[in-house]
């Protein structure tokens, strides 16, 4: 993969400085650009839909921080709250007010949450709603989909076996067999093979995890019924369905997706926008559910910053900004004129293409078939994909490194925005199909 980059840029500097302090010179993979090829972007700064690197370059910005800013970079509102916060202190280890205001927004949002956990991160979120799964049920397994991601958590770093029903094999080194034999996977849309697990596992399966509209395969929306029938199978199972709204949630409705396709889980976990990009992960559910955490239950689950006041602000103030009236009707909008902008571009290069988006989470796959799953992800071009990546970078548009990963739009994007980018990837189709 040519890199645009000159080995003499700032970015270069700092990335090859990186390599002897931090494994692979970042703190999370993805970030490195090793799915596509050269040298990793240092960002100074970000202002509403852009960022700058070090060496002064603007791109449009639709990773948004891999989601949580949906009011975009620096918005005012949510610096100022965090400003006003930190001057207060940054952590005391005690309740605060902030905590209840935040939750409150969760609730009136989440009819399905009578009460919520805060944690830090989206992967806390899950491995909390996992254990809590497994102590109400009193079982110890859990059903996921192929090409879902719940953060790092042993038993969730599962993929496919060679069969719905084969038990998984750790994705990671390090997560021991034990934990990942807990772990069942299954293809995302395939309801039968849901049924299959569940009597093939009967009355041992504790949950379902999903993310109801995919992201982490690129974005793959449920099929029709596919929610529907995995509400109906669990509750006929005795497992709880636990929806992993990290990306959906305040994403494709300000309810998330049950909002959006009207679906009650038993449990949900939120994150990323929840933090409005500080950190913050949440897990909440029906009241008899939670009532097992700690301190009212037996499930222990605890944190030295959660309830942290600054990441309190910075939610607090971005949930506000989503209860202004039209603002999803908006990124609707936006959203759908980004993705028919790219895909008429990629007809006109000549790019097999398709787009799959729900609200402003999108991903735009090098191939020509319907992705529905994991393994109709995986057909798409990477190849092409990563030439398409540099050729937007070299025209001011950062995308996901990576073809298996949403873009966002955000409330900072503007028509003008989505044209240039339109305009961009005229032109980058066309290198990439070279
Ligand atoms: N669940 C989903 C659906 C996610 O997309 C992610 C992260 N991308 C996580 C969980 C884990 O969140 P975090 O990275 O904050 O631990």
């Amino acid at each position: 993969m040519a890199d645009t980059l000159l080995a003499t840029t700032r970015s270069a500097e700092l990335f090859a400085r990186a390599q002897n302090l931090l494994p692979g010179g970042v703190d999370s993979p993805v970030r490195a650009f090793r799915a596509v090829g050269g040298t990793p972007r240092f960002v100074a700064r970000g202002k509403g839909s852009a960022i700058w690197d070090v060496d002064g370059n603007r791109y449009i910005d639709y990773l948004a921080s891999w989601g949580p800013l949906i009011a975009g970079h620096a918005h005012p509102g949510v610096v100022a709250a965090v400003q006003d916060a930190a001057t207060r202190g940054t952590s005391y280890g005690a309740p605060i007010e902030a905590e209840l205001e935040l939750a409150e927004l969760v609730k009136r949002a989440f009819p399905s949450i009578d009460l919520v956990r805060f944690v830090n991160s989206g992967t806390e979120a899950t491995m909390s709603a996992l254990r809590l799964a497994r102590a109400k049920t009193g079982r110890d397994m859990i059903l996921k989909f192929d090409g879902g991601y719940h953060g790092h958590v042993d038993g969730l770093l599962v993929q496919a076996g060679s069969g719905p029903l084969t038990f998984g094999q750790p994705d990671s080194a390090g997560v021991p067999a034990a934990a990942a034999s807990q772990t069942l996977s299954v293809a995302y849309n395939d309801l039968p093979a849901v049924r299959a697990a569940f009597e093939a596992h009967a009355g041992q399966i504790a949950a379902v995890i999903v993310e109801p509209v995919a992201g982490n395969m690129g974005v793959v929306p449920a099929e029709p019924g596919f929610l529907e029938h995995l509400r109906s199978m669990t509750r006929e199972h005795g497992a709880l369905l636990i929806f992993d709204e990290v990306i959906t949630g305040f994403r494709v409705a300000q309810g998330g997706a049950q909002e959006r396709f009207r679906i009650t889980p038993d449990l949900t976990c939120l994150g990323k926008i929840l933090g409005g990009g500080l950190p913050v992960g949440a897990y909440g559910g029906r009241r008899d559910i939670m009532e097992q955490v700690s301190p009212l239950g037996p499930v222990y689950q605890a944190g030295t910053l959660s309830g942290n006041p600054l990441a309190m602000a910075a939610g607090i103030a971005t949930l506000r900004l989503l209860t202004e009236p039209g603002v999803y009707a908006h990124l609707e909008a936006l959203s759908a004129r980004l993705a028919d902008g790219l895909s008429a571009a990629a007809a006109s290069g000549g790019v097999p293409y398709t787009a799959n988006r729900v609200g402003s989470m999108l991903t735009g796959f090098f191939c020509g078939e319907r992705v529905t799953d994991y393994v109709s992800a995986k057909r798409a071009d990477t190849r092409r994909y990563a030439s398409f990546f540099h050729a937007m970078l070299a025209r001011g548009v950062y995308l996901a490194p990576s073809q298996f990963e949403a873009g966002f739009v955000s409330l900072a994007h503007t028509e003008a925005d989505v044209d240039a980018t339109v305009q961009a990837a005229l032109a980058a189709f066309r290198a990439s199909a070279e």
